[in-house]
């Protein structure tokens, strides 16, 4: 067995502690040498720097980093790694435009490291067969309903809101990285109506018209202020049966028969990139599918704007 990758977590917020740290623990391709956080601390007495130079100006030997940040902070970080000679795992969204996703793919071929641009949301149960299900069917419609509240989920994450941040985008990215995966063709923006709040300069509600090369219609609801039921949905109708793929991936069922559940869906998504990134790595390749970037992108190219009512915490 080759030696485990020496990796540094970059970032030190929630989906690092909750999702970054357990995943590594568990899987014997990795060593976690080192944490990397403006205002984090030490963990378990692995080293700690409060910047990426410091590291580098450690004896700490490092393969390859995690960048956990929000992505408006993630380009410089992955290029100034990349060039160290290491290898890079991106949290989703790759980078904040896809100037700087496309900068960062030339740039790690360049150096000849492994980049992966992570999907955590391609890895639930249910997204496999349901692009299985969907390849062997003619798609007639489907809707897309992303709709949480981030006050729960996102607890004074202001930089969620800053530009750059994604606002309802960051989770909407989740359900385009699934649709783009289990959708056989590409989807285009038709149109497209951003609502941003007075006070904040990224989305907390969208509704998209998608269709897909051969005309069908892909209806995408995201809400950021949604309370009580949580719901990260996606439905489609086909000349043979219905779809539903709900609890962000987690859960499949075709013409309303169960046919995959996970409750947890994290906790398994994580472990799967992973085992991904050890791939990659080991076969000195890259994955940097930029298809839910572009499509963000795209929208914002496309929408209608609408201020709402301020938000605050
Ligand atoms: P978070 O809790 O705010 O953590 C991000 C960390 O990055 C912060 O703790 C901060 O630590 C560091 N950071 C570095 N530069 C920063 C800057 N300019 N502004 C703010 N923080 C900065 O965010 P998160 O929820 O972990 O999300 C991070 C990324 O993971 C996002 O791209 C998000 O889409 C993705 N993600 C999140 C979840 C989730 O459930 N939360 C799930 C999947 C993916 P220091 O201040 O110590 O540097």
């Amino acid at each position: 067995m080759s030696p485990p990758i020496r990796i540094a977590l970059i970032g030190m917020g929630k989906i690092a502690h909750d999702q970054h740290l357990p995943a590594i623990a568990n899987d014997p391709a990795f060593e976690l040498v080192a944490t990397v956080s403006r205002h984090g601390g030490t963990l378990d007495a692995l080293p700690f720097f409060d910047s990426i130079e410091a590291l580098a100006a450690s004896d700490v030997v490092v393969d390859a980093v995690a960048l956990c940040t929000p992505p408006q902070v993630r380009r410089a970080l992955a290029a100034s790694a990349i060039d160290r000679g290491w290898h890079v795992f991106l949290e989703k969204p790759p980078a904040a435009t896809l100037a700087e996703a496309t900068a960062l793919r030339t740039r790690a071929a360049a150096q000849g490291v492994s980049l992966f641009a992570s999907w955590h949301s391609r890895h639930a149960a249910g997204v496999e067969p349901a692009r299985a299900w969907l390849a062997e069917r003619t798609l007639r419609d489907a809707t897309i309903t992303w709709a949480e509240d981030v006050r729960h989920w996102h607890p004074g994450q202001d930089w969620i809101f800053e530009p750059g941040g994604f606002g309802v985008f960051d989770p909407a990215i989740n359900a385009l990285s699934i649709a783009t995966r289990i959708f056989p063709h590409p989807l285009f923006v038709e149109s497209a109506e951003i609502e941003i709040p007075a006070n904040r300069a990224a989305a907390i509600a969208a509704n998209v018209l998608f269709r897909d090369e051969f005309g069908c219609a892909i209806d995408a609801r995201f809400d950021f202020l949604q309370t009580g039921h949580q719901r990260w949905d996606i439905a489609a109708r086909t000349d043979r049966g219905t779809m539903t793929l709900a609890e962000g991936g987690g859960t499949l069922a075709f013409d309303g028969a169960t046919a995959a559940a996970q409750d947890d869906e994290l906790a398994t998504e994580y472990p799967a990139l992973y085992r991904r990134f050890a791939e990659l790595v080991r076969d000195g390749a890259s994955e940097v599918d930029l298809t839910p970037l572009q499509l963000v992108a795209d929208i914002h190219l496309k929408a209608r704007i609408r201020i709402v009512d301020p938000f605050d915490w």
